[in-house]
């Protein structure tokens, strides 16, 4: 068994990240419903093994901008929220028809900054995901991107899935983007660049590794990933980029596929971060 699948196995609590480009088709804003299936397989295999699974999905504005767009131009604030709303709807009809099938509902938190930040709005958040775990509804969560300003916008879902994992303590933080991890250089410029499998720590040398993706359609790049790194290992969770396109994404990390595991300075619970937010232990 390689470590990262007994990191995997052991991890009580696992959020999982998807990015927009798995999600949806780049040129048509579809969702990749085939895609979905295997990967809400993976997640059903997760629950058997008795393991908790919270889904970050971005993908909203995507599928919504289709009645938007305008040739290579990127959207306007107003366009981008309201294909925020249009598209976050048919995600969740996509994530209820597949969860369906293996008997399992899903309850949606649509969440800012703010609700991360205020204590007792963040008190209220892990309430109700604990209580949806507890009944077998997947909490899937998004950023409410049409509600959202310049001040109470996380404003990639990397963050946002590091600030979930740190308040509701998970294990372990899984981004599943369309690139292997981090490398030295970017691959597409230097061939010669390769992959780093373990990050211990984020020194300069590795932020100076994370040049600026960005894509039209989602707001995340190596950065924003970077800082959910910190996030996560500063709270003890266990953080795991990897390229999540191909079908059955968390089965090929689990099989030893191409990623970057960051591993915390402890896994201990009572170290993990709590003062951010100020709250009590659950
Ligand atoms: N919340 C955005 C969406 O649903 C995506 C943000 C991101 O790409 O990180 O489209």
């Amino acid at each position: 068994m390689t470590a990262i699948a007994s990191v995997v196995l052991s991890a009580r609590r696992l959020i999982v990240k998807i990015g927009s480009a798995l999600i949806a088709d780049g040129e048509t804003g579809d969702i990749r419903g085939p895609w979905l299936e295997t990967m809400i397989e993976d997640v059903v295999r997760f629950f058997a093994r008795g393991q908790q699974v919270i889904i970050v999905t971005s993908g909203a504005v995507a599928i919504g901008s289709r009645h938007f767009k305008q040739v290579d131009s990127p959207l306007r604030n107003e366009e981008r929220q309201a294909a925020a709303a249009i598209g976050q709807v048919r995600l969740m009809l996509a994530f209820e028809q597949s969860l369906k099938h293996h008997g399992y509902g899903l309850g949606q938190l649509l969440l800012t900054d703010e609700d991360l930040s205020n204590p007792h709005r963040a008190l209220n958040v892990r309430s109700a995901v604990q209580k949806l775990l507890k009944v077998g509804a997947v909490p899937i969560v998004n950023e409410n991107d049409p509600v959202a300003t310049a001040w109470t916008r996380v404003g990639d879902n990397d963050r946002l899935a590091a600030g979930v994992a740190q308040l509701v303590q998970a294990d372990i933080l899984i981004l599943l983007s369309n690139v292997d991890g981090l490398f030295t250089e970017d691959p597409h410029d230097n061939p010669l660049a390769h992959l780093i499998t373990k990050v211990r720590c984020i020194t300069p040398e590795i932020e100076a590794m994370a040049g600026h993706t960005t894509s039209r359609n989602s707001s995340g790049g190596m950065l924003t990933k970077l800082m959910a790194a910190k996030i996560a290992m500063e709270a003890g969770c266990d953080m795991i980029i990897a390229k999540g396109s191909n079908s059955y994404p968390l089965a090929a990390v689990e099989n030893g596929g191409p990623s970057t595991w960051f591993v915390p300075f402890a896994r201990d619970r009572t170290n993990r971060n709590m003062c951010a937010n100020n709250l009590p232990e659950p």
